[in-house]
């Protein structure tokens, strides 16, 4: 129960890390506000904790976190319906990406650099204003990726757009520590969600084999981890980017 009478947003709450996390969080105690661009998914989550019968509550909004005005109403619905909010957890996203020079950019840069970037952005903004209003102080996390640390094969912009996140939870450490908000990216590794799950068996092997456990990682691992950096019991974290890819960050794997 270390979330215990804590209110939270995830976004992108209705499908893998972010399902996870709203389990997680319900499990220790928390009120969560499952905010989800696709509502019939983020509905059945809140059905599902709530037939699980734990400590916490939930419910479902839809939101484009691309779209500020959005954003910003779901920081609302947060607090109207759970009558505050003490943490945010920018967890949507989307993948995908071609070679550079086959850009469009229109279709393989703007889009992604809306959601996966501007939406961190604007779910820093909303909830930094909410806790500074509220004078309570709040978490803010972020999901980067390790792509925001390195160049990869097909994804120049998923990247840069997580690399901004990186950055931005920096800054934001940095800016808000005045009013008492805590900022901390993530940087999952290879997870089985649907947007891994999509390519082959054979694909879904080698991203394993880039772990040091050789399997890919669990949903519910990444948000056991989240669960804690969202607790007091992680006040000293801060503006900081907490790896979790089961060791693919550390080494390479020798040609043979
Ligand atoms: P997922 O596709 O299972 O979940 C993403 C969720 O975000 C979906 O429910 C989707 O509806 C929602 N979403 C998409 N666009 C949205 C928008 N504009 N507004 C609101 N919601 C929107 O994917 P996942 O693997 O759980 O990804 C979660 C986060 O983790 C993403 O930011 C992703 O980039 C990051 N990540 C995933 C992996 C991995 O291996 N799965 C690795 C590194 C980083």
């Amino acid at each position: 129960m270390r979330l215990e009478g804590k209110v939270a947003i995830i976004t992108g709450g209705a499908s893998g890390i972010g399902h996870a996390t709203v389990q997680k969080f319900i499990r220790e105690g928390a009120k969560v506000l499952v905010a989800d661009i696709d509502l019939e998914r983020a509905e059945k989550v809140v059905a599902e904790v709530e037939a699980d019968g734990h400590a916490g509550s939930a419910a479902a909004a839809q939101v484009d976190v691309s779209v500020y005005s959005q954003v910003e109403a779901v920081v609302q619905r947060a607090v109207d319906v759970f009558g505050k909010l003490d943490v945010i957890f920018n967890n949507a996203g989307i993948a995908g990406g071609k070679p550079l020079l086959e850009h469009d950019p229109a279709v393989d840069y703007e889009p992604m650099i809306r959601v996966d970037q501007d939406g961190v952005y604007y779910g820093i903004l909303a909830a930094g204003r909410q806790f500074r209003k509220q004078g309570t102080g709040g978490v803010i996390i972020s999901t980067s990726s390790i792509y925001g640390e390195q160049a990869a094969e097909l994804a120049f912009t998923y990247s840069a757009a997580k690399a901004a996140v990186i950055s931005f939870t920096r800054s934001a450490a940095y800016e808000l520590a005045e009013y008492g908000i805590r900022a901390v990216a993530i940087t999952p590794g290879r997870v089985g969600t649907p947007i891994i799950n999509q390519f082959s068996e054979e694909l879904r092997s080698t991203f394993a084999s880039e772990q040091l456990r050789n399997k890919l990682t669990e949903p519910s691992e990444i948000a056991d981890v989240v669960a804690f950096l969202a607790s007091d019991e992680a006040n000293v974290i801060n503006g900081t980017v907490v790896h979790v890819d089961d060791g693919y960050s550390v080494f390479k794997k020798r040609l043979d």
